[in-house]
């Protein structure tokens, strides 16, 4: 069969796909299905953020993977393909929250992980006996996974650093998060447990595929420090840059920060979400411990790591002056880079059931699900708060702020003059975001239509 994966962009206002120059950093999901295919099947990836999907292309099979805010465009894709008699099947976040909408686009839907599932619906196109969904009875085990395919992925579409051969790319580690925080769909996707890759899987991937710099896309890369000091240790001498993701919570074990440090971490994203106890309180994130966010951030910048802090406004909790008291914050602590969001209850988080319950949603159009607009009824009005967020936001990457951002990182940084040049880009690129107001990590990279 002829297959073609798409990763969709997002729809603008005016309901068209809204185009990139670049793209952000590749799609692993599709990357991993390319390798979980028969290769006696042709497969295509092609990422709609900066690629043209062409609708009369000769394919048997179309696969999309879309979480909310990209789904509309996913469904106006996948109707398009649909019109011309191509068989569609939607999987990704949103499909695995809602597969009944998602059935009214697609001829099947992959509900939750697709690792032993997209091979049984191969076999059953094949065999024309496609069922309408997949599903597995339990997380599955992340043990003899394929090593992601990225041959047929146009690699030269993401941004790299000077001399790379690659760009950055992703590799995830572990998935599953044991906390549950209200906002987030994590624990809903993946789990409450915290299920790891065997740590000579990762390193034989790395290996395999010559990346010099990743970003580990795992929601917490140090959940279960024994396990986290093992990945560690055994990427040390790998000569790799990293990035990932990690919670507040190792500053009980703040020699992990080293160690990450020494292997070659150099960014690490923290939800730090809100300086207000009582919002992350009644967002069940408690044990987010206000008090020793600027101890972690000192202990970072000693190891040589760059914070990047992420913040969400919205709370009803939230104090009428968070967005001045964060931007004092960060810029007291000499942070270089931070992201903000509004608060946005995302199908299948406990946020969306309750808001849902309480009759608090008021725009029910998933483009608008992009963590950037109010979509509920807000304790302050919605066009204040919108109009707080990016002022809040174009106040971090003024021009004049960003002098002092990328000061802060090239002086907390392990290898500065690496991080003169990639902050030198990535500071100009939120400016301009920014002050578009476009969220620096929704859709890709210089926006062209
Ligand atoms: S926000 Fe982070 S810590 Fe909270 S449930 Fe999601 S992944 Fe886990």
């Amino acid at each position: 069969m002829k297959i073609l994966l798409i990763y969709p962009s997002r729809l603008s206002n005016l309901e068209q796909p809204m185009k990139y120059r670049l793209g952000f950093l590749p799609p692993l999901g599709l990357a991993i299905l390319t390798a979980l295919t028969p290769k006696h099947h042709q497969v295509k990836v092609l990422n709609d953020i900066v690629e043209n999907v062409d609708f009369d292309s000769d394919v048997d099979l179309v696969g999309l993977t879309a979480m909310t805010t990209q789904i509309s465009r996913a469904y106006q894709i996948a109707d398009e393909f649909r019109r011309r008699g191509k068989k569609v099947v939607l999987g990704g976040i949103h499909p695995t929250f809602f597969p009944e909408e998602a059935l009214q686009h697609a001829d099947s839907v992959i509900i939750g992980e697709a690792e032993g599932l997209w091979e049984q619906l191969l076999i059953d196109v094949e065999n024309h006996c496609l069922k309408d969904r997949y599903q597995h009875k339990e997380f599955c085990s992340l043990d003899n996974l394929p090593t992601p395919d990225w041959s047929n992925q146009d690699l030269t579409i993401y941004p790299r650093m000077l001399g790379a051969k690659l760009p950055m790319m992703p590799v995830f580690t572990t998935r599953g998060c044991p906390y549950g925080c209200k906002f987030c769909a994590v624990t809903k996707v993946y789990g409450k447990s915290y299920r790891v890759r065997p740590i000579a899987d990762v390193v034989r991937e790395i290996e395999a595929t010559n990346i010099r710099e990743i970003f580990f896309v795992d929601d917490n890369i140090a959940c279960v420090p024994e396990h986290s000091k093992e990945l560690f240790r055994a990427l040390s001498g790998k000569n790799i840059s990293w990035m990932s993701q990690i919670s507040t919570t190792v500053l009980k074990n703040p020699e992990l920060i080293d160690l990450a440090a020494d292997c070659g971490c150099f960014y690490l994203f923290i939800g730090m979400e809100s300086l207000n106890k009582d919002s992350l309180k009644g967002a069940k994130k408690s044990f987010n411990n206000v008090d020793k966010y600027e101890e972690l951030i000192a202990r970072m910048h000693k190891a040589g790591i760059v914070p990047y802090l992420s913040f969400i406004f919205g709370f009803d909790e939230d104090l009428d002056e968070q967005f001045d008291l964060t931007v004092e914050f960060i810029r007291r602590n000499k942070v270089g880079y931070a992201t903000f969001w509004l608060l946005t209850p995302l199908p299948g988080t406990d946020l969306y059931w309750e808001f849902l319950k309480d009759g608090r949603i008021v725009d029910h159009n998933w483009s608008h699900y992009d963590a950037n607009q109010i979509v509920f009824n807000s304790r302050i009005e919605k066009s204040e708060l919108e109009r707080r967020y990016w002022k809040g936001y174009n106040k971090l990457f003024s021009w004049r702020s960003i002098v002092a951002n990328m000061g802060n990182v090239v002086k907390n940084s392990r290898r500065p003059f690496n991080e003169f040049l990639r902050s030198l880009f990535y500071m100009v690129y939120i400016h301009i975001k920014v002050s578009n107001n476009d969220h620096p990590f929704s859709g890709g990279i210089f926006r062209r239509s």
